[in-house]
């Protein structure tokens, strides 16, 4: 399976939140693996957490970090490398509607991860958000579940679960930092994610560049699974992203 595959990584922190490399030395170090995509996912949050970590809180650091991106991204096509990187931001469920939508504008990212969906309501947020951002955008990102914790939805209903992620084209991302959600006790969900098409990803939540490559053990949890078409899926919505955005540049 690892031969077939690209290999991805869209799950990387760097010093615009809790990692320790700048996106120049994660960008630099991701040239020298095997990498095919990478995704930078700086953190963004006014709950609790935002008074622990380093994060994107206002919007002039928001502007900087893209301009970043987009230089990197640009430097990449311009030197040919095999690597590509997309801008990415992961959005605490925590946060405020309203410092979300003052704060995040949605085509500026290739993809958005939000963490700790672990309720009804939480999807009932997801999509408040999700709804006018949907309305006003063209160029749309993909749309992702960080490390998400099964539990809650195995003992309570799956159904609702799944009907939002299929409507929303949300992403189920499989994470080597937490190898407890992909446990077998939870195979019910990962079969109905194959059911019904729902696409994931891979990433490691990497906060240091010597975890930017540790993609095995997600690969094998998705092969497990029989998941390799969902992940397919997700490829393919990346190539898309890939060739539209060298087509504009
Ligand atoms: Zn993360």
């Amino acid at each position: 399976m690892e031969i077939e595959f690209p290999k991805l990584n869209l799950h990387i922190h760097s010093t615009y939140s809790d990692g320790r490399n700048s996106i120049e030395q994660i960008v630099k170090s991701g040239m020298k693996t095997e990498l095919d995509y990478i995704c930078i996912t700086d953190h963004f949050t006014n709950s609790w957490k935002a008074d622990h970590i380093p994060n994107l809180n206002n919007l002039d650091k928001i502007k900087r970090y893209l301009e970043e991106l987009d230089q990197f991204k640009m430097f990449l096509v311009n030197e040919n490398k095999n690597l590509t990187l997309f801008r990415g931001i992961e959005i605490d469920l925590g946060s405020s509607e309203k410092f979300i939508i003052s704060n995040i504008v949605p085509h500026m990212y290739d993809l958005i991860f939000f963490e700790y969906l672990e309720s009804f309501e939480g999807i009932a947020f997801v999509k408040k958000i999700l709804d006018p951002w949907k309305k006003n955008c063209t160029d749309f990102p993909l749309i992702g579940l960080a490390h998400f914790d099964p539990s809650f939805f195995i003992t309570r209903g799956l159904d609702v679960l799944l009907e939002f992620l299929k409507e929303y084209d949300v992403i189920i991302e499989f994470n080597s930092s937490y190898p407890q959600f992909y446990s077998p006790k939870y195979e019910i969900f990962y079969n109905k994610l194959k059911e019904r098409g729902i696409k994931v990803s891979i990433g490691c939540d990497s906060h240091h560049i010597s975890s930017l490559n540790d993609i095995e053990s997600p690969y094998k949890m998705i092969d497990f699974y029989n998941l390799e078409e969902n992940l397919k899926t997700l490829i393919e919505s990346l190539e898309i992203k890939r060739i539209t955005y060298l087509n504009k540049s």
